[in-house]
């Protein structure tokens, strides 16, 4: 990017709640069931029904507020936003508008140069999901209007994310927020988590906001990077030819890596808002903030802090570990079998984290108990077996599914740490090795290193190293 522009970023994105029902109806949420049968005349919009407001809905989306320290309005409003759309049935979408329940919270991120900022939110707001368009069956266009009623957050940042990496690390984190909350499962690939960005570039040193595009239709974290990477590239470069930018939505294309026009950008006078008279004002009392308060979850940064104060982790481990609560779970799991924190903490970022890349599976699907790792390590601590030796078995416990313990014993693993059998061992590489003895007895200690290698590589790895250095020494001493 040219250093005369800077880019201004603004980010919406929709949440799907992972309630049970929809938001105005009893109809499943579930998903993947047979098209349109997730369906009944309220969210199909028939004439004569009423909607009736799911309290999880409301519940989830105070968390969510309360959790990115949002003001949470006591009293918010439910709109009807006009629209025409085939997988729209009633013809409008009851959102909010005027008044919604969360506004004026921020979420804080760190950049890899280690800049800590902190990314404004606007407003968060209660909605209902519209239908499915299904275009890739045959000539005709299918409407499956299941996920009519599906409930919706919106979550609406300021314009303060300057750069695509920014735009990632905020997502990261309401992505980790929502599952660390458990109300949204924030799979982007399936829909559960969407994000449209609004682009603008101009002069660096301007605080005018420049005018802006929406770019929809990115379907993963590293698509939404690059889809701004690209419109912030191309709005520069339109500047440049002396041409302006066009406010307008425009389409992300993941395969050609480039986002076209959809269509001009729509007003909010476009949809005609009002108030759905249907519903009444939502009204969260404060006896009942007080318990969504109190039923809140220990999130991302407090958890990642008592990591770092109780198990006195690095703070590079403790970011890792905190990533998402699964991994969190599975690390505490692991210290009800061992009060070895940074071993633990090691053993899962290092080779487990690794197996996991290589099997293309999450920590949910490993196939290792958190305590057998602890019993992995425990076995060190005691002196049973080597660092090494553990992880030369560490694969065998992925796919055997066996305790270290008895895959130790079955190979016959056990370290030695009786001396006499070391002396052995030492004595007959003392032997075959005169040449390096002669060196250390003339000075050149450091060749004891290759000694106890020797030593090491006679017992399999089985020898106590520590007992290995001493022995060696002594004999080594008792020749001069
Ligand atoms: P709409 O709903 O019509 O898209 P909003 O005013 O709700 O409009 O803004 C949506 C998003 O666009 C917000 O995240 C906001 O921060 C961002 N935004 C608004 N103006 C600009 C701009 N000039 N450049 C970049 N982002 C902007
Ligand atoms: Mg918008
Ligand atoms: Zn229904």
């Amino acid at each position: 990017m040219s250093s005369n522009y800077e880019a201004v970023i603004g980010l919406e994105v929709h949440a799907q709640l992972s309630t049970d029902t929809k938001i105005f109806c009893g109809c499943s949420t579930n998903f993947g069931n047979p098209p349109n049968t997730n369906v009944c005349p309220i969210c199909l919009g028939h004439p004569g029904v009423l909607p009736v407001l799911n309290k999880k809905v409301v519940e989830y989306s105070v968390m969510m507020g309360l959790a990115t320290e949002c003001k949470i309005n006591s009293s918010s409003i439910f709109a009807r936003k006009n629209y025409f759309y085939p997988d729209l049935p009633k013809g409008y979408q009851i959102s909010q508008f005027e008044k919604p329940i969360c506004e004026f919270g921020k979420i804080n991120i760190t950049t890899a140069a280690g800049m800590n900022k902190d990314i404004g939110i606007t407003r968060i707001h209660m909605e209902e999901d519209a239908g499915k368009s299904i275009h890739d069956q045959g000539d005709d266009t299918l409407v499956d209007v299941n996920r009519c009623g599906v409930p919706l957050i919106e979550i609406v940042s300021e314009p303060d994310i300057r750069t695509p990496e920014e735009a990632y690390l905020y997502l990261s984190k309401l992505k980790q927020i929502l599952t660390y909350l458990n109300i949204c499962d924030g799979n982007m690939e399936e829909g559960s988590l969407r994000c449209d960005a609004n682009i603008s570039i101009r002069e660096a040193g301007e605080t005018k906001l420049g005018t802006r595009t929406e770019v929809k239709n990115m379907n993963s974290f590293r698509n939404v990077e690059r889809a701004i990477q690209f419109e912030i590239d191309r709005q520069i470069d339109l500047v440049k030819n002396g041409e302006q930018v066009v406010q307008q939505t425009m389409l992300w294309n993941a395969d050609l890596n480039e986002a076209y026009p959809m269509r001009g950008k729509e007003e909010s006078h476009d949809y005609r808002y009002f108030p759905d008279p249907d519903l009444m004002p939502v009204e969260v009392n404060d006896e009942w903030m007080t318990a969504l308060k109190n039923k809140l979850p220990e999130l991302p940064t407090a958890r990642k802090q008592r990591f770092i104060n109780d198990f006195s982790l690095p703070e590079y481990d403790a970011e890792i570990l905190t990533s998402t609560k699964e991994l969190a779970d599975y690390y505490e799991n692991i210290l009800t079998g061992t009060k070895n924190y940074k071993a633990a903490s090691n053993w899962l970022m290092g080779d487990t984290l690794s197996t996991l890349k290589e099997m293309k599976i999450s920590i949910e699907e490993f196939p290792i108990e958190p305590n057998l790792i602890a019993e992995l390590i425990n076995l060190i601590d005691e002196g049973t077996i080597s660092g090494n030796i553990a992880k030369s078995i560490f694969p065998d416990l992925v796919e055997t599914g066996k305790s270290p313990e008895t895959i130790v014993k079955e190979k016959n693993l056990v370290q030695i740490t009786d001396t006499s059998a070391i002396e052995g061992i030492v004595d007959s590489v003392l032997e075959k090795n005169e040449a390096q003895v002669q060196e250390y007895l003339g000075g050149k200690e450091k060749v004891i290193g290759f000694l106890v290698g020797q030593v090491m590589r006679e017992s399999k790895g089985k020898a106590n190293p520590g007992a290995v250095n001493q022995i060696l020494r002594k004999k080594l001493e008792g020749r001069r």
